[in-house]
């Protein structure tokens, strides 16, 4: 029987929108290094992108396990939801700390498609594992803060209406704990962009859509402040426990991919006047990369309904990423293996999801930073920093 919380009605409609858009289409976007605006467009009018914004404001009000439930099918139909993952995770801030004005201002856009809201700008040259070290700072000038500084790495700011910021309003030195002293604005990129702001588009290893961003006294109005000032971390925090939970279903869509691909190419090939899938040497890896997919997607689903029920959700949002982003590689490894040269190929699409879901075991957050949360946090061990 279909278990509600996995949404089998979302999975679908979401599956069948991404058939529209085949392999070919993701990969000329990579070798040309374009953002895939008609398939963000062609989601976004179907109302996937909305579905964590409240029903008053235009969206379906669901819970997280619903957005897991549609970035998991994107990346399991061989597509990259990285283009626009962002509005869901950022959305968290946004609705738990935005005030009534801000939410009646913003999301009936958001949810409608005329404004997207796809950058969260943390990362910084000198900070990134540890945010507190941000040096990107914002003054008080009368109904203006003004903001100077640089961030790095900053996705889709060309492709996205709105951006959340974090920034410094205190010194981290005059401040009670290191993570005081932070605020979070959103900034109107549309407004910003010449005005202050300027952005350098970024080439990685992947067609992510990443830039740098410079300040140079941009102003932006005291009323976008999300929150109260000082107090951003914990603002974004909401948001990063989201993120993780969202970016280990996409791992786990990956994985799928990545095994469903191996298992069907293993049986199709013929070497030796057989199928290289009766080789158990070839067989092992895929079975063991299927059960490692298996037991992570469980933890991402306990970490969703931990989130969705408001609990604590810290711990299982940081392992369900760590397990799933290595079950992904782990699939992703086999399946060029499995795939021998044509693995290498472009146009099997393996290396490219090889590459892209090689990013996910450092960003959002790298694994040596969930196994130092885990230990220390959770298994009372001392701290190394
Ligand atoms: C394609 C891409 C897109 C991105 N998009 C965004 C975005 O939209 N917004 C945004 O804000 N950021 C974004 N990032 C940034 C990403 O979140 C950071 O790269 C990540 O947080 C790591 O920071 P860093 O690169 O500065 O690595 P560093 O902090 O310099 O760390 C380097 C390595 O050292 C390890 N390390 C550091 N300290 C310790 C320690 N104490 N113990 C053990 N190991 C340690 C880390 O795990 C890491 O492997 C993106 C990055 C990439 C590559």
């Amino acid at each position: 029987m279909a278990d509600d919380r996995t949404y089998p009605e979302i999975r679908d409609g979401v599956s069948r929108l991404c058939g529209k858009f085949p392999g070919e289409y993701w990969r000329s976007l990579d070798a040309n290094r374009e953002y895939p605006t008609e398939f963000v467009k062609a989601l976004t009018d179907a109302g996937y992108l909305s579905v964590l914004i409240p029903e008053a404001y235009g969206g379906s009000g669901l819970p997280l396990g619903a957005a897991c439930a549609v970035l998991e099918e994107i990346q399991r139909s061989g597509g990259n939801g990285g283009a626009c993952h962002a509005q869901m995770y950022t959305m968290g801030t946004l609705l738990r700390h935005g005030g009534e004005e801000q939410k009646a201002r913003y999301l009936p856009g958001i949810a409608d498609g005329s404004l997207r809201l796809q950058a969260f700008g943390v990362t910084e040259p000198s900070s990134g594992t540890d945010t507190s070290r941000i040096r990107t700072t914002a003054v008080r000038d009368g109904s203006d803060y003004v903001i100077n500084g640089q961030k790095v790495f900053i996705s889709r700011t060309q492709h996205s209406d709105l951006m959340i910021l974090l920034v410094r309003t205190a010194p981290r030195e005059a401040s009670r704990k290191h993570t005081d002293g932070m605020s979070v604005l959103l900034v109107d990129l549309r407004e910003a962009v010449g005005n202050g702001l300027t952005i350098r588009r970024l080439d990685t290893m992947m067609n992510h859509a990443s830039t740098e961003l410079f300040f140079d006294n941009l102003r932006v109005p005291a009323e976008n402040l999300i929150g109260r000032e000082g107090d951003g971390f914990r603002c974004i925090l909401d948001g990063m426990n989201a993120e993780r939970i969202l970016i280990a279903a996409e791992c786990i869509g990956d994985a799928r991919w990545f095994t469903e691909k191996s298992a069907h190419y293993a049986r199709e090939r013929e070497v030796f006047g057989g199928a290289i899938g009766k080789n158990q040497g070839v067989q092992f890896p895929i079975a063991r990369a299927h059960i490692q997919t298996e037991a992570a997607a469980l933890m991402v689903q306990k970490a969703a309904d931990l989130y969705d029920a408001g609990r604590p959700a810290g711990a299982e949002a940081n392992m369900a990423k760590l397990l799933a982003s290595e079950a992904a590689w782990a699939a992703a490894d086999t399946c060029v293996q499995t795939h021998g040269g044509y693995g290498f190929t472009a146009e099997y699409d393996v290396e490219r999801k090889f590459r892209e879901t090689r990013l996910y075991q450092v960003a959002p957050i790298s694994t040596n930073l969930i196994l130092s949360f885990i230990a220390t946090q959770q298994l009372g061990l001392p701290r190394s920093f």
